[in-house]
């Protein structure tokens, strides 16, 4: 195992990612093995190389005091211990410190939080800069060619993205790294006009199908920044039009698909139910379809007000 780090170890993007997980000081803990998979080592492992090299380092227990304790906990310390409570929370540390030294190191002082040095914190951020450029750059790329009809090079984009920064983002980048299938998936939003919706322009079918691609592209939940101040009528928001285009695209794939590979599936439809689940969706769930009846979902009569969440459930008879 490494437990040494090269040189030239702020110009990587993998440990750069990791250590951005400390701007906030944070607890070896707090990290898991996995996140520092793609770097052969344990947690543990980093952060002791991270120290070793002077990225990370434990802060001194007053600023542990200050990063564990809210206020109102050390003002209730200081009530016990019969010393005023007043004050701002570095005064009031550093009060209890000098009345209690051994008593605030045993209450705060064991898992020590790590935080970054000032090189280590300026190599992040100048790296978050980076990324944040690329990602604007990116998307901006991958949305105009959506108003082209360039599937492929709109998940090109995505995928350009994920391998600058190393990590995979979109709804469906967990399941399915190709971009054939990427595009399969885009291909149903476009295809949709879920009847929710109602009567909506062929403009604003366009912008509703564009922003619902951003979503599943980037793995995204507004929306309504992707319409451009396009409204689509009726009465559900603009956001809850979105995510209901991306909704029905997804349910009409899971129907296709389980016409190809299970035909003779039985379907019902599970709908979440609470407070605000409209009469219409609460007596679609539970009910049992033949594949080739199943209604539409999102429920064409829902009047739920964030949108239909009802879904199909496959299974055999
Ligand atoms: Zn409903």
């Amino acid at each position: 195992m490494n437990s040494r780090f090269p040189p030239n170890i702020l110009e990587s993007r993998d440990v750069l990612s990791v250590l951005s997980r400390f701007l906030h000081p944070r607890a070896v803990s707090d990290i898991q093995d996995w996140e520092v998979r793609s770097l052969g080592m344990t947690a543990n492992e980093f952060t002791q190389a991270a120290q070793a090299a002077g990225l990370l380092f434990p802060l001194d227990l007053k600023s542990q005091i200050e990063a564990k304790a809210t206020l109102v906990d050390l003002r209730a310390r200081c009530k016990s211990l019969g010393i005023r409570q007043s004050g701002s929370k570095t005064e009031v540390s550093t009060r209890l410190l000098a009345a209690d030294p051994d008593g605030m190191a045993g209450v705060y002082g064991h898992e020590p939080l790590l935080g970054l040095s000032n090189a280590a914190s300026a190599a992040v951020h100048d790296w978050e800069r980076r990324r944040n450029n690329a990602h604007e750059a990116a998307q901006a790329a991958c949305f105009a060619s959506l108003k082209f009809g360039n599937l492929h090079a709109s998940a090109l984009a995505v995928a350009e993205f994920e391998l600058f920064t190393g990590q995979s983002i979109g709804l469906w980048s967990s399941s399915s790294k190709d971009i054939g299938s990427t595009i399969e998936r885009l291909e149903h939003i476009f295809r949709v006009k879920p009847t929710i919706l109602g009567n909506q322009s062929e403009d604003t079918w366009s912008a509703l199908r564009y922003a619902a691609c951003m979503l599943a592209l980037w793995g995204e939940t507004d929306g309504e920044r992707w319409l451009e101040g396009t409204i689509p009528n009726g009465r559900l928001s603009a956001e809850v039009a979105v995510r209901m285009v991306l909704f029905a695209a997804s349910s009409t794939k899971e129907l296709s698909d389980a016409l190809q590979f299970t035909p003779n599936a039985v379907v019902s439809i599970d709908s979440v139910r609470d407070h605000r689940t409209c009469p219409s969706c609460k007596k679609a769930s539970r009910m049992r379809f033949a594949l080739s009846s199943v209604p539409e979902i999102p429920n064409p009569n829902c009047s739920c007000e964030d949108g239909c969440r009802c879904a199909y459930q496959f299974g055999t008879e």
